[in-house]
């Protein structure tokens, strides 16, 4: 019998949608975007619930200054311009595994308003979720998890946002976590409270 390609592999000529890929996934897909002082616990959380809801099966990709100042931004310094191009850019990389359905979780100190909103007009207000890791300026140098308060204590390290340059604070997250007096593990079950019932789908 003669097989013809075109009964193996018709043309469908279309593009497949979000929608399409969120089905096959059985989720929706969302960005959560933790901003906060470093050493704050953006990246524990975030690491946290990503194991949590892959073994939930969900799919998840997480976002922060390991993969991206190493990859794709590796030619961005600290200037003015550059902050906003690397936030720009981690914007429109999320935008990209949002559009594949993936729930993105991005850790960045992001300190200001201004940055911000830019990331949520690139994702879109729909799919943004503004996480505030409220953690004081104080706890961070104490916690000092990358030595880099001392560093910026003795002048090392120029315009650290919390000591020599400022930090913002969001002015309406979508959650915020005190993690203060708190155990990691109760900041995550804030979180997976908050993303469960958005990223769940029936179908
Ligand atoms: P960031 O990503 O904001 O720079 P990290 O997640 O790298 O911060 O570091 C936060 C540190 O604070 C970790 O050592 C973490 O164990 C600790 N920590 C203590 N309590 C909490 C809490 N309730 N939530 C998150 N992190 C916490």
């Amino acid at each position: 019998m003669n097989v013809k390609s075109a009964d193996i592999y018709p043309v469908f000529n279309r593009l497949l949608e979000r929608a399409e890929k969120e089905k096959l996934l059985r989720q929706a897909g969302k960005v959560l975007w933790f901003t906060g002082l470093s050493g704050s616990g953006k990246s524990t959380i975030a690491t946290e619930v990503q194991y949590i809801l892959h073994h939930k099966g969900f799919l998840v990709m997480v976002l922060d200054g390991d993969n991206v100042r190493t990859g794709i931004n590796k030619n961005l310094g600290f200037s003015e311009a550059d902050r906003t191009e690397n936030i720009r850019r981690i914007a429109e990389v999320a935008k990209l595994f949002l559009d594949c359905g993936v729930v993105t979780l991005c850790s960045f100190v992001s300190p200001v308003n201004e940055l911000r909103e830019l990331a949520r007009q690139i994702i879109g207000v729909e799919d943004f979720f503004e996480i505030y890791v409220n953690t004081s300026v104080e706890t961070c140098e104490q916690r000092d998890v990358k030595g880099l308060y001392a560093k910026a204590r003795t002048g090392e390290l120029k315009d650290f946002t919390g000591i020599s340059a400022p930090f913002e604070a969001p002015l309406n997250p979508a959650l915020e976590i005190i993690t203060e007096n708190k155990d990691v593990n109760e900041s995550v079950k804030e979180v997976m409270d908050f993303i469960l019932p958005k990223i769940r789908r029936s179908v």
